[in-house]
């Protein structure tokens, strides 16, 4: 089988297209045929060994993809070859107190696909049978893996880590990323006013389109100011997060008293700064959120099934080019995703 192995880190790093032996299942595992992977921020990560865990080369990066079950090992009961199939990627033991109570994203002993474990730029991945999900009928790969990574994570921050009531108000910042398409969209579903951001005229029509009602401009220091005012300065009661740095700091002068700030990720910076006076005086709540669990891949998929939430594809390359993928996402001229198919 073909794959794409990151030999040297690096902006760019350096990768190969090499034939491979193709996979047989370990007991317990399946083989899939990968149909399309989509490409994220943390393919860049791993690309740079920019990734606070020990990394090891080479390695077949890609974490979002869906295909068709090849083989399945020994004691695998409840999937055959032809199930067409999403892959969770945050690998889970399944036997953690975690686990047990479906809280998979909290597992003790979870593992990165495509990070830790070789994953989907390739034509073929092995993975526990337990992180197979099956895609709903109608559902296609390239919906499936231009959702299930980001779009699962907006699932997660928005029903699992935090609640979201008809007539709240709801920042969902970077409207054209992964997880501020799905959040404006799973927001509005749920009865909520969406307010979200842009850097670029692009990036903001695709917000509205996508359902927000307003859209700020996020390169203008001033965009905080526009959200106090558009909600009579009352503020925001529930902030969708992902960029960290200083849109950490600026977004807790957006919340409503009493409001929630949920955050996923801190591309522009680790270590924000927080004003803890107004922060517990307005009884405010910072809620970490990582992953997602299989009920929340699960509703992801069947959410898009029914056309409550719909994929934002970019481009498509072949596994071939998969690092001019790679360039055209860190060059951030990207609205949705961008999809590799081995
Ligand atoms: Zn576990």
């Amino acid at each position: 089988m073909k794959a794409l192995q990151l030999v040297a880190h690096g902006n760019p790093g350096r990768f190969e297209l090499r034939d491979l032996p193709d996979l047989t299942p370990g007991p317990q595992e399946a083989v899939v045929r990968v149909r399309a992977c989509g490409l994220n921020r943390l393919d860049l990560w791993l690309e740079e060994g920019g990734l606070p865990i020990p990394l090891r080369l080479p390695r077949t990066p890609g974490c979002e993809m869906a295909g068709e079950i090849v083989a399945a090992g020994e004691g695998v009961t409840s999937w055959r070859a032809g199930d067409r199939v999403a892959v969770q990627s945050n690998l889970f033991c399944g036997e953690c107190e975690f686990c047990a109570r479906g809280e998979e994203s909290l597992c003790l002993n979870g593992q990165l696909l495509g990070i830790q474990r070789d994953g989907g730029f390739a034509e073929q991945v092995a993975v526990p049978a337990r992180v197979l999900v099956r895609l709903p009928e109608g559902v296609d790969f390239d919906t499936s893996a231009a959702l299930t990574l980001a779009g699962s994570t907006a699932m997660h921050m928005l029903t699992d880590r935090t609640r979201v009531k008809p007539g709240d108000w709801v920042l969902a910042i970077g409207g054209a990323s992964g997880v501020g398409s799905a959040a404006i969209q799973i927001a509005r579903q749920l009865g909520a006013r969406v307010i979200s951001t842009g850097s670029t005229e692009a990036k903001r029509a695709l917000a509205q389109r996508l359902g927000a009602d307003f859209v700020l401009d996020s390169t203008r220091d001033d965009w905080p100011a526009e959200v106090r005012k558009i909600t009579g300065k009352r503020g925001v009661d529930l902030v969708v997060e992902h960029v960290g740095g200083a849109v950490l700091e600026q977004v807790f002068t957006c919340l409503a008293r009493g409001g929630s700030v949920v955050t996923c990720g801190a591309t522009a910076g680790r270590e924000p700064t927080l004003n803890l006076w107004p922060f517990f005086v307005k009884q405010q709540r910072l809620i970490g959120s990582y992953g997602r669990n299989r009920a929340d891949m699960a509703a992801t998929l069947e959410w898009a099934r029914d056309g409550k939430l719909k994929p934002v594809i970019d481009r498509v390359f072949p596994l071939g080019q998969a690092a001019e993928a790679f360039a055209q996402l860190r060059g951030r001229a990207v609205l949705g995703k961008v999809l590799i198919r081995p």
